[in-house]
């Protein structure tokens, strides 16, 4: 129960990586708010997490949308009196050729997988600076912030500044004992693969990775309890890869 007392905000929790993050906290201990746009899934995935005595929440919220992480944080505030833990896990897919991208997709997919995770942070961190007992914020990047791939363009971009955003908040937030860091899963089984991928690019992504098959995403929820934990208190503004050493992979031949 490494996580007791401790209260959890996972945005985006109800389904995938998100939900399996909440699992995991839960089972340490941890009370969860799971909040989505999706607020029915959101209620009932909370629903279902261990240790229910804790009370977990599930509320709804659209991250690319300032006054709902506003209502969002004071629902909080008043029924779990603070927070101590984010994961700033919601987020949209897309895969669509450079040359194709509409600029009003562009948009969109900034607005939520950079912009909301934006808001949500700086929200999120201004409570726990409020609250001055520290804290601990993990946002979920993508490897596709860190390489081109085929269709990224928009996607890419945003978790590229994801990522970029994390090593300015850890170089800021440290001195209020926010500790920040950022998750980069490779390619994991969710609902956002399922779509993304045919079973083509599937294949290919089964000989590019060094492990051979896509991750779980109770694989990114060990991480993610690993980096909420006291035992990752000097892991600072780090991009932990959980991708079965598909970043580190040259070409696959000879
Ligand atoms: P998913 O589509 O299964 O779940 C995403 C959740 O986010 C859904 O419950 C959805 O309702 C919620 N959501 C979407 N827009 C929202 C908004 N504006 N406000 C609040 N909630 C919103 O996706 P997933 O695969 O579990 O992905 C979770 C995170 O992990 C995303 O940030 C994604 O970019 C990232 N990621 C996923 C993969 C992968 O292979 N699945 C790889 C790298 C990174």
């Amino acid at each position: 129960m490494r996580l007791n007392k401790k209260v959890a905000l996972v945005t985006g929790g109800a389904r995938g990586i998100g939900f399996a993050i909440s699992k995991a906290l839960a089972r340490d201990g941890a009370r969860i708010v799971i909040a989505d746009l999706n607020v029915d899934g959101a209620k009932t995935s909370a629903s279902m997490l261990e240790n229910a005595s804790r009370e977990h929440l599930g509320l709804k919220v659209d991250v690319a949308n300032q006054e709902s992480v506003t209502e969002l944080l004071d629902e909080i505030v008043q029924q779990c009196g603070g927070l101590d833990i984010l994961i700033n896990n919601a987020g949209i897919g897309g895969n669509t050729p450079f040359l194709d991208i509409k600029l009003e997709d562009w948009q969109r997919m900034i607005s939520i997988n950079l912009t909301g995770a934006f808001i949500v942070a700086q929200a999120v961190a201004r409570q726990m600076v409020n609250q001055g007992r520290g804290g601990k914020i993990i946002n979920i990047a993508s490897l596709s912030g860190q390489r081109g791939g085929n269709g990224r363009g928009a996607y890419g971009a945003a978790k590229a500044g994801l990522e970029l955003l994390t090593k300015v908040m850890a170089v800021e937030l440290a001195q209020h004992r926010i500790n920040v860091n950022n998750i980069a899963p490779g390619a994991i089984e969710t609902e956002m693969a399922k779509t993304a991928h045919d079973p083509a690019t599937r294949k290919a992504y089964e000989y590019l990775i060094p492990m051979g098959r896509y991750g779980l995403p109770e694989e990114i929820a060990d991480a993610a309890v690993f980096l909420s934990s006291d035992e990752s208190r000097y892991v600072h503004g780090h991009t932990l890869n959980v991708d079965g050493g598909f970043r580190e992979a040259g070409l696959m031949f000879g």
